[in-house]
């Protein structure tokens, strides 16, 4: 896992080796040198000074606190690690460096990331799928490219619609659809489709319902009546 706020997700009573060699220590892998090997080559691994083991996480600004925390996801060689927002704390010029190194490190360790995200340019970027959540359940799910061209559900046209893009001269201006309404209660959802609150396309079978999720296209998936 790599958390959302590199500031809160390392212990700030605790040097660099003695939070990346945790998890080894806990799953009982390796003695203490080559603990300390492993601690050294994941601060490289991650672009960082394997001299700066016996730092604290306060010494390190936000790029490299989230390169920390990366390095300690990377400790047990996992084949998946989970990314719950993990540059939306960052400056922007930051972001792009911390994404890049994820997709290094993706290449060369062959990992597959579940990426959370808001942004979706970095969502776009950094996706072979993508999948549209809302309230907690999913909407839309497909390869990238077909969910950004022919987003199918209600809710997954609306976000796009309001992802700002340049707009060549001459061309007419690209409709924004803005959504209605409060977001509900994720504790107390709305019954049937849970976006039918706020759906410009909803019909009166939505609000009793709860749409099938299925494939609509060849690996497109969406949760909509309209599709049924
Ligand atoms: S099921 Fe109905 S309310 Fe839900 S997204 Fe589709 S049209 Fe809108």
């Amino acid at each position: 896992m790599v958390f959302q706020d590199p500031f809160a997700s390392l212990n700030p009573r605790k040097t660099l080796e003695s939070i990346l060699e945790e998890p080894l220590f806990v799953h009982n892998i390796g003695k203490a040198k080559e603990r300390r090997e492993k601690v050294e080559e994941l601060l490289a691994t991650v672009g960082l000074n394997p001299a700066f083991r016996t730092r604290y996480p306060h010494e390190f600004s936000g790029g490299q606190r989230q390169r920390i925390g990366i390095a300690r996801a990377l400790s047990l060689s996992p084949d998946l690690i989970i990314a719950d927002e993990p540059v939306s704390a960052l400056d922007v010029s930051i972001q792009a460096q911390i994404i890049n190194l994820m997709q290094d490190l993706q290449q060369e360790l062959d990992l597959t990331y579940v990426f959370i995200s808001h942004d979706l340019s970095v969502v776009r970027h950094i996706s072979d799928r993508v999948a549209v959540m809302y309230l907690g359940k999913m909407m839309e799910l497909s390869e990238k490219h077909d969910l950004y061209n022919d987003p199918l559900h209600p809710y997954t046209q609306a976000l796009l619609s309001a992802v700002p893009i340049p707009r060549k001269p001459g061309t007419a201006k690209r409709e924004r659809i803005i959504l209605q309404g409060d977001l509900p209660s994720p504790s107390n959802p709305p019954e049937g489709c849970v976006f039918h609150t706020r759906c410009p396309q909803a019909m009166a079978s939505c609000k009793s319902i709860i749409p099938e999720f299925k494939e609509v296209k060849s690996g497109h998936f969406v949760a909509c009546h309209l599709y049924e």
